[in-house]
């Protein structure tokens, strides 16, 4: 899993050291972490992080007066708060899981203050259990400000949410895989709700879809096979036999080409491996695979091409 996490390899010239220049100034006894690189994309078990940046192992927030950071994390697995991404921009939610959250308190003070107290912020993201994604340093980027959420006890409250952005400004290169990990989680999740639950939670939604990049490996899939699939299927589905549910636009019969095995699991893109299916049996395929299917469809793709 760790090794799906992360797209490419961490850019060796972006390498920065985890303290920043000021706190190396403020702390020179820990001259000794000069020598502590910390890659964006870097991932961490908890305890790994705690002891490099000598801070507690628990809490989204951890001060650690000995390095002079505040290490921040966006557990998107666990977590009661709804941070986000808005382009370049985590939205970060502050301290204290019951009732209406104070700027003042603990962490929210040093995080509101971070941009003056000579603190150095740093972000990891989790995704996966115990994998710790090192984002990278931040500086707030605009005033905090105050939402609704829900807190620990499901009761709406006022949190702060902090505006945060990369100090080098490039987020770690996540894969597509990742998201859509998470996102079938919390799908599941939001099922096992029940309706009341559900409609607080919808009642404290941001109006505004979060977006965050994403790295996306996309197969270069040849057109004149996924064509030439398409004519093979006289407008019907390959599965179900049925015609095409619709015409597109342009008047061709809505049928989608599919490799009966993967192109991301080694299949070939020819057209002894490509069949056309209606949009409806193209995600049972890609949801359920069947076996029966698979033998079904894998006897298409083998059936001549024949012109009218
Ligand atoms: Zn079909
Ligand atoms: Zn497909």
């Amino acid at each position: 899993m760790m090794l799906g996490l992360l797209v490419g390899e961490p850019n060796k010239l972006e390498r920065m050291d985890i303290w920043t220049s000021r706190s190396h100034q403020n702390c020179g006894e820990h001259a000794v972490n000069n020598e502590l690189n910390l890659a964006p994309g870097k991932v961490l078990s908890n305890d790994q992080l705690s002891s490099i940046f000598k801070c507690s192992t628990t809490g989204g927030m951890r001060r650690s007066k000995k390095t002079k950071t505040l290490v921040i994390v966006s557990d998107h697995i666990k977590s009661l708060y709804d941070d986000r991404w808005l382009e370049d921009v985590l939205h970060y939610t502050g301290m204290g899981k019951v009732g209406p959250q104070s700027l003042t308190f603990m962490q929210n003070k040093t995080l509101n203050e971070s941009n003056e107290n000579g603190v150095g912020v740093h972000l990891f993201e989790v995704f996966t259990a115990n994998q710790y994604v090192y984002v990278g340093r931040m500086l707030l980027a605009g005033e905090p400000y105050q939402e609704q959420q829900l807190d620990a006890k499901d009761n709406k409250r006022l949190v702060w949410m902090f505006p945060l952005r990369i100090v080098d400004g490039k987020q770690p290169n996540l894969s597509e895989l990742v998201i859509q990990v998470l996102v079938e989680k919390k799908e599941k999740a939001a099922r096992k709700l029940t309706d009341d639950e559900l409609r607080k939670r919808v009642e404290t939604a941001p109006a505004k879809a979060g977006s965050r990049k994403v790295v996306a490996i996309q197969p270069q899939r040849n057109e004149f096979v996924s064509e030439l699939a398409k004519r093979r299927a006289k407008g019907n589905c390959q599965l179900c036999s049925k015609p095409a549910p619709f015409k597109k636009k342009d008047g061709f019969p809505c049928l989608e080409s599919h490799h009966v095995i993967w192109i991301s699991r080694g299949g070939d893109d020819t057209p002894e491996n490509t069949v056309a299916l209606c949009p409806n049996c193209h995600r049972k395929m890609h949801l359920l695979g069947h076996k029966a299917d698979i033998v079904t469809l894998s006897l298409a793709a083998l059936e001549p091409f024949v012109s009218t």
